[in-house]
């Protein structure tokens, strides 16, 4: 494995030499081109290998056992629908799931794949690295960009490791470093508030008027189940090749620009930018939802898109939701983040309480939700990406969420 640190723009080709191994999840044919590779071959064995190593044999066996129930059900269902961008450019729309799971972009080169963001769990990585050989492409990953730290877009991480024969993960500076410090404690928190999910969901089965919501509680349920136990165990797969600003992977048949281009999401977002083929990948920093502003920075955030703004692409390929084919949702979104924090602002300076401002600042009022359809646009995509029984959530309660994010980050440069 190659750690390289760089620290400024950097350019890379891509070498062509690959022992691809195919990993073949459970319950799950692969195409005759992947081949197998004997060290990687019992992916579950090697993942229960380490901090387990000292348990009790039955503890071990059942371990194992619940393990491979998660990976089996999780690889064989479909979690994305794979749609072309571009010539050799493919978004993967993730389907709603209890723990979400982000979008993937499919970047097809010459000889490999390079592929941005991981989700929030290995299973739902090897599901994708599954459809990508069925639908896509029979050559190896080669590369996983992180956009950013966060557990939906790094989790599955060490699927790659475990498919592939030579595989780099590549992100920002600032991102590995936050992976490091915040990896854990942020899969802690999630595995803590399953729980809690858990109890919501059954005192609402217990309630529920019809079979279908009973039976939509007892899916949500058995996800974040799934999760749980898939999650007792996390191997962290931290960035092999990092970059302040720029990174490029030159291929014969595009080149594709890593770009970090200030604060936004998080302190280390980064875009993959493809100039031959008009696209950029821009993970949580422009997507479908309102943004989640609790590792963001609120004033900074609209000037990082601006900059991004700048280069020639007719389509994003988000985080989140589906496909943007021009580039009026990432300005609505621009636009929301800018017109809210400069509300909150203002109500903070007039000593308004967080309470106070989610009565006054509706979502009627904001113009920017108003302007271009982005309140229906950002409702639909509530209703098609977020798991629901009858009415998701009202954009209020996002909008509400935003409110208290920008609060606590309005000083954050
Ligand atoms: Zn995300
Ligand atoms: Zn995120």
């Amino acid at each position: 494995m190659c750690t390289h640190t760089h620290a400024d723009a950097d350019y890379h080709q891509t070498s062509g030499q690959h022992n691809h191994a195919g990993f073949p999840p459970a319950g799950h044919s692969h195409s005759p081109a992947r081949h197998a590779h004997p060290a990687r071959r019992d992916f579950l064995k090697s993942l229960i290998a380490g901090p387990l190593a000292g348990a009790a044999v039955l503890e071990l066996a059942q371990h194992r056992a619940a393990w491979a129930r998660a990976m089996a059900v999780s690889a064989s269902a479909q979690l994305f629908d794979i749609e072309k961008a571009a010539e050799n450019v493919y978004l993967a729309r993730a389907r709603a799931q209890a723990e979400i799971n982000s979008n993937a972009a499919v970047f097809v080169n010459a000889r490999d794949v390079l592929v941005v963001d991981a989700h929030s769990k290995p299973s739902a990585a090897a599901s994708l690295i599954a459809q990508i050989a069925k639908e896509v492409t029979p050559k190896p990953v080669r590369y996983v960009v992180n956009s950013h730290f966060h557990w939906d877009h790094t989790q599955g991480n060490h699927a790659y490791r475990a498919a592939e024969s030579k595989i780099d993960f590549i992100a920002s500076n600032a991102t590995r470093k936050l992976m490091t410090e915040l990896s854990q404690q942020r899969l802690k928190e999630s595995l803590e508030q399953a729980p809690k999910q858990i109890a919501a969901l059954e005192a609402r089965a217990a309630k529920a008027s019809s079979a279908a919501e009973k039976d939509f509680c007892k899916e949500q349920i058995r996800q974040i189940k799934a999760y749980q136990s898939e999650m007792q165990r996390f191997d962290l797969e931290l960035p092999t090749i990092t970059f302040d600003d720029s990174y490029v992977v030159k291929d014969q048949e595009h080149e594709l620009h890593l770009e970090f281009h200030g604060h936004a999401h998080t302190a280390g977002d980064v875009v993959v930018y493809c100039p031959q083929r008009r696209v950029i990948a821009t993970g949580d920093m422009i997507h479908g939802f309102l943004p989640y502003i609790f590792d963001g920075f609120p004033k900074s955030w609209p000037r990082t898109i601006d900059s991004v703004a700048q280069r020639d692409f007719d389509h994003v390929l988000p985080g989140h939701g589906p496909l943007h084919v021009s580039k009026q949702p990432m300005t609505n979104m621009r636009n929301y983040i800018e017109e809210l924090t400069m509300r909150v602002e203002r109500g903070k300076k007039a000593g308004k309480s967080v309470a106070e401002m989610q009565k006054t600042i509706t979502v009627a009022s904001l113009k920017s939700l108003a302007s271009n359809g982005y309140a229906k646009f950002l409702s639909d995509n509530l209703y098609k990406f977020e798991p629901h029984f009858g009415p998701p959530d009202p954009l209020q309660d996002g909008v509400n969420t935003n409110i208290s994010e920008v609060f606590k980050n309005l000083d954050r440069v």
